[in-house]
């Protein structure tokens, strides 16, 4: 039987844990700080660069589930996370244009969905 290549049923956490085990886990702070230090001396901190930059790099995660789907290929998780990454790095810029912390980003979203769906996350709840 055909593998289905959409199939998420194994553990979506494992290459996050490999890398934590192979570099540590990093802090959001501690990566908004060294993007924030790449675009400065990259002179690529220009808010049109990051919000093209965006557009361009989600179109490529965007290109990857699509080829990969209409040919019948697994998802390539290595590619996935550079393009996620990829993302990130860019979101970063924005925030640190805008002078918000990343870590307020998260937690503003977190607060958001909470407050328009309910407490569903008993997880999240017993860490507050
Ligand atoms: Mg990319």
């Amino acid at each position: 039987m055909r593998m289905n290549p959409w199939d998420r049923t194994g553990d979506p956490d494992e290459g996050t844990k490999e890398l934590n085990r192979q570099h540590g886990v990093l802090p959001i702070a501690e990566y908004s700080a060294w993007v924030k230090n790449r675009i400065q001396h990259h002179g690529n901190g220009q808010l049109v660069i990051a919000l093209l930059g965006l557009g361009g790099e989600v179109g490529e995660l965007f290109e990857h589930y699509k080829k990969n789907r209409d040919r019948g290929r697994p998802i390539d998780k290595a590619a996935i996370r550079l393009e996620l990454g990829d993302i990130l790095f860019y979101l970063t810029a924005i925030a640190e244009h805008e002078g918000i912390a990343l870590q307020e980003v998260a937690r503003a979203n977190i607060d958001k969905l909470i407050a328009r769906d309910g407490v569903n996350n008993e997880r999240y709840k017993e860490r507050q």
